[in-house]
């Protein structure tokens, strides 16, 4: 960054010779969503978490589905302390706090700043990020972090580099390093039609996920045209088709963005359905809390791959 400039994010700026945050701490959402939205389905189902949105991204996807506040800092934003995040959350009876909606690695600073304030408060942090993020920030977020989802956008380095701006291999080493960590991680693919929609491509994303844990919940989601991009929504045959590709390699794939879309969960055990989704609607009263606080199903006993 040349001095007066600011960096791709827009939120980082060289003044005098000194790096600088312009929007630190300025927040342009706080809003009470539910887990399932972020998406996150194996972390805490049911419950709601306290949302904080930004302005600014590392990135620049042409189909970016909240670009008024990711691709420039114009939107209004309004000052909120770090701490306050855990009292504001505490009172909405949140359980979580999720750093969402732009991109939050942006702003690693007062993200980190806050995760302690939300940890310190008996609360869990949430991530939604794409990824592009490497040491020592990435290694600072994590270790105040309880869940993620990471966009895994393309098994494409080009495409990433060439449409988006960022790269597939800090992507991977970042999903790689949280799950390390022992992060709670689920990933998220934006099918885009005729770009990252072949089944060899979602195959190869799904054995990536796989060869970490097969156990790790993989969201794939419609795109719907928005930004700079035209293209046709994806079509929800298509979707289906390649969540069951997935399934090949990965025991919890969902499919995300379809209007019939349920993505219930049956018991690996009994097969009983122990959590049932509609939307984001979700009935998680088939899942019990074994003596150690993990996730059992509740018709067998059968230790699931939930944190609750
Ligand atoms: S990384 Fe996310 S917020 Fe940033 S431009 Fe891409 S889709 Fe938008």
């Amino acid at each position: 960054m040349a001095p007066g400039t600011s960096g791709i994010c827009k939120v980082r700026k060289n003044e005098g010779g000194r790096l600088v945050l312009p929007f630190y701490g300025r927040v342009s959402a706080v809003a009470v969503d539910p887990i399932e939205k972020k998406p996150l389905y194996h972390f805490k189902p049911g419950s709601s978490t306290l949302s904080i949105g930004f302005v600014g991204c590392n990135l620049r996807c042409p189909f970016c589905q909240n670009w008024g506040i990711s691709q420039g800092v114009e939107a209004p934003t309004e000052r909120l302390e770090a701490g306050e995040s855990a009292s504001l959350a505490l009172r909405s009876r949140c359980a979580s706090v999720a750093y969402t909606y732009s991109e939050p690695v942006v702003h690693a600073e007062w993200v980190i700043e806050a995760m302690a304030a939300v940890r310190a408060a008996g609360l869990a942090n949430v991530l939604v990020t794409n990824g592009c993020v490497l040491p020592p920030a990435s290694t600072e977020l994590l270790a105040r972090c309880d869940a993620v989802n990471i966009d895994l956008k393309s098994w494409n380095a080009d495409f990433y580099r060439r449409e988006l701006g960022g790269g597939l291999e800090a992507v991977k080493a970042f999903i790689a390093e949280a799950h390390g960590a022992g992060v709670h991680v689920e990933a998220t693919t934006l099918v885009l039609p005729g770009e990252n929609d072949s089944e060899e491509e979602i195959d190869a994303m799904a054995a990536f996920l796989a060869g970490l844990s097969p156990e790790l919940p993989y969201h794939l989601s419609a795109y719907r045209p928005m930004y700079r991009w035209t293209k046709s929504a994806t079509r929800p045959e298509s979707v289906v088709r390649l969540a069951a590709v997935a399934r090949r390699r990965l025991r919890h794939v969902y499919s995300g963005n379809l209007a019939f879309e349920r993505n219930d969960d049956p018991c690996p055990a009994c097969g009983a359905v122990f959590v049932r989704r509609a939307g984001y609607s979700v009935d998680a009263s088939g899942l019990s809390r074994g003596t150690g606080g993990e996730a059992r199903c509740a018709a067998c006993g059968e230790r699931v791959a939930y944190r609750l």
